[in-house]
């Protein structure tokens, strides 16, 4: 660059992505994705910097949905033991264990089809509560939520909602009846009505084709914001499930999608949550490059049922300590219910490129 000349930084934040310019990135030569991953996700995050997460399965099994991949449903002989809510001092504990190895989100999980207005869900309220006294960020995956239930999780101080999308609208209905897309964008539409942020993403592996992830990825990249934290799920075969054969995703693919999401929403959390027990540490490594910064670790070597493996808080801190990263502390961005600047500037932003759009149209990416 001559001296003195400013370099010109693209506008990296879009809503306005077309499937196009979308496939165009994710089938770029894989290294190149990778470096441009790289440079995008140290504009945004500190590189070195990983969040370790804690998935508690506060209810296990005996779920009325179908949803091909889960060892949950209760459609499935998977050998899951149901077992009911669990009480709030077991949940308080298991997140107090979780903090002290590095944890600074807790999920809370339940098999449910969607949260009742009952006295579980009063409970769930409580758990939220006494966990973010603990300064942990707390997020829960409860299945659909009503306006009124999102209202009340933000009051109970809930730091993020996940929902997942797990694939393409179209391929969605070949891996779940019991719901519709549709119902899934109307929680997320629910939740966006408060000060919880949005963690949504989807699963690798479900016999998906390249052009159902463009379009899954098309749908969170569109979404005004985007979803805070994204997940990117490998599919844990669980034994008993319609998805119990399906083919192994190869490594290559889960790291395009990893790089993908993270040039299309670079201030999202992207998460590499379930199946990371089948990478290596050097796999694991490049997906930190390409922009992961968020895992799921445990005590007991399970991410949500013991159909779903995950590595333990041991191995993930002997992992990176060897990657020279440290775990990130709660709260970071300061994206507490309480501040809500993440989504309004968003908004201000997207404002901007509108009105600079209306001057310039948008060339490809
Ligand atoms: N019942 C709630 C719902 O469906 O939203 C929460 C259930 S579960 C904790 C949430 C997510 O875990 C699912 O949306 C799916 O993306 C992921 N998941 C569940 N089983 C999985 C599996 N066997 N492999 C990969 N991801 C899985
Ligand atoms: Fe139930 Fe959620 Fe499993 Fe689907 S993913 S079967 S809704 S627990």
């Amino acid at each position: 660059m001559p001296r003195g000349s400013k370099q010109v930084m693209p506008d990296d934040i879009r809503y306005d992505w077309q499937p196009e310019e979308i496939r165009a990135v994710h089938d770029m030569p894989l290294l190149e994705l990778v470096f441009r991953a790289a440079s995008l996700h140290r504009r945004y995050h500190d590189s070195a910097e990983v969040q370790v997460c804690k998935l508690v399965s506060i209810k296990t099994g005996a779920c009325p949905e179908d949803c091909a991949y889960c060892s949950q449903s209760s459609r499935y002989d998977t050998g899951i033991e149901p077992q009911a809510l669990m009480d709030k001092e077991t949940v308080v504990d298991i997140a107090r264990r979780a903090k002290e190895n590095g944890v600074s989100r807790v999920c809370l999980g339940a098999a449910w089809r969607e949260a009742r207005d009952n006295a579980q869900f009063d409970c769930v309220l409580e758990m939220i509560k006494e966990v973010t006294a603990m300064d942990v960020e707390v997020c829960c995956t409860l299945g659909m939520l009503t306006e009124g239930q999102a209202k009340r999780l933000e009051e109970a101080g809930l730091f993020a909602y996940n929902h997942n999308l797990d694939t393409s609208e179209e391929h969605y209905k070949t891996i779940i009846t019991t719901r519709t897309y549709q119902d899934r964008l109307n929680t997320l539409q629910n939740v966006r009505k408060t000060s919880v942020t949005v963690c949504c993403g989807g699963i690798l592996g479900l016999g998906e084709t390249v052009e159902d992830r463009i379009s899954l990825l098309h749908t969170l990249a569109t979404m005004l914001p985007h979803p805070e934290s994204v997940p990117v799920n490998i599919l844990s075969k669980v034994s008993g499930t319609p998805l119990e054969g399906a083919p192994t995703v190869p490594f290559d693919e889960t790291l395009r999608m990893i790089a993908t999401a993270r040039i299309l929403m670079p201030r999202s959390v992207v998460r590499l949550s379930a199946g990371r027990v089948g990478l290596s540490t050097s796999e694991q490594a490049l997906c930190f490059l390409a922009g992961a910064n968020s895992i799921f670790s445990s005590e007991t070597g399970s991410m949500l049922t013991s159909a779903v493996p995950s590595p333990d808080y041991d191995a993930d801190r002997e992992m990176l300590n060897r990657l020279g990263l440290k775990m990130r502390p709660p709260f970071k961005d300061q994206l507490t219910p309480r501040h809500v600047s993440f989504r309004s500037t968003a908004r201000q932003e997207q404002e901007r490129l509108l009105r600079r759009n209306d001057r310039h149209p948008p060339g490809p990416a």
